[in-house]
């Protein structure tokens, strides 16, 4: 057994999540065709809104997101990494309507800040002290109230640098995994590392289900069965936005 549960964890990057008791704002509003919608319903549930099964999350079934510009610091290491995740918030400030942006180097990293993502690259070595079990890769932690998010924490460690769009997507109010058990054509950067369900770059799903957290009428704090009666009422309106619809799913869009 302990053998399967190293390898379980060493499979997922982990997440934390800290909250005491509102708020909100955003754009654009994705639609999907009516005959993927459950599915999608089902796929936006489960990572935004849904607990994780994974030892650190506690928190309630309420929207998490940030209601303003945000400021990414990056380590000195981290540097190295400026460009990649430059490109990435040019794309999600794109997505959530909201500015996300990038500190000048040397920006010291802001604890309890407001509106503000900490990134952190760490090597391999220092990996054992900095996460909770030596079989975690990457690690993202948010603290927010009331679901408003107000600082976010990013580890990633050097040998995985990949992890980099899964933490993303963690540090925008996703936290749970898409660990599905049926069938299904939903491809996500939050589908566990090595299993046919992971992208590398965001799925056109993940695209939508940004853009619908993202939705000004789904509030930081809402709880999960009204964010639900919205999430459906979203995506049934409207022509298709966010991705354009294929045989098998979403065709994937350069974004
Ligand atoms: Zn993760």
């Amino acid at each position: 057994m302990r053998g399967i549960r190293r390898f379980f964890l060493f499979l997922v990057t982990s997440l934390l999540v800290v909250f005491g008791p509102a708020a909100a704002e955003n754009t654009a509003e994705p639609t999907i065709p009516s005959r993927l919608a459950p599915s999608f319903i089902e796929f936006f549930d489960t990572l935004a809104l849904t607990a994780d099964f994974g030892p650190f999350n506690r928190r309630p079934a309420w929207v998490r997101k940030w209601n303003g510009p945000v400021t990414i610091t990056l380590s000195e290491p981290a540097e190295k990494l400026r460009d990649d995740i430059e490109r990435l918030t040019r794309r999600v400030s794109r997505w959530t309507g909201l500015p996300f942006s990038v500190a000048t180097p040397g920006t010291r990293p802001i604890a309890d800040g407001s509106n503000v993502i900490n990134i952190r690259l760490i090597p391999q070595a220092d990996t054992g002290a900095a996460f909770a079990s030596g079989d975690i890769v990457c690690q993202t932690e948010t603290h927010g109230m009331g679901g408003a998010l107000h600082t976010g924490y990013m580890v990633i460690s050097e040998r995985y640098i990949d992890c980099l769009t899964h933490e993303f997507m963690h540090v925008l109010g996703f936290d749970s995994h898409w660990r599905p058990t049926g069938r299904t054509n939903i491809r996500s950067v939050l589908a566990l590392r090595d299993t046919e369900m992971r992208t590398s770059d965001f799925s056109s799903w993940d695209i939508l289900a940004i853009r619908l957290l993202y939705n000004q009428r789904i509030h930081a704090g809402m709880p999960r069965g009204r964010s639900l009666v919205i999430a459906n009422e979203v995506i049934r309106r409207g022509p298709q936005r966010a991705a354009l619809p294929s045989a098998s799913g979403f065709r994937q869009t350069n974004w």
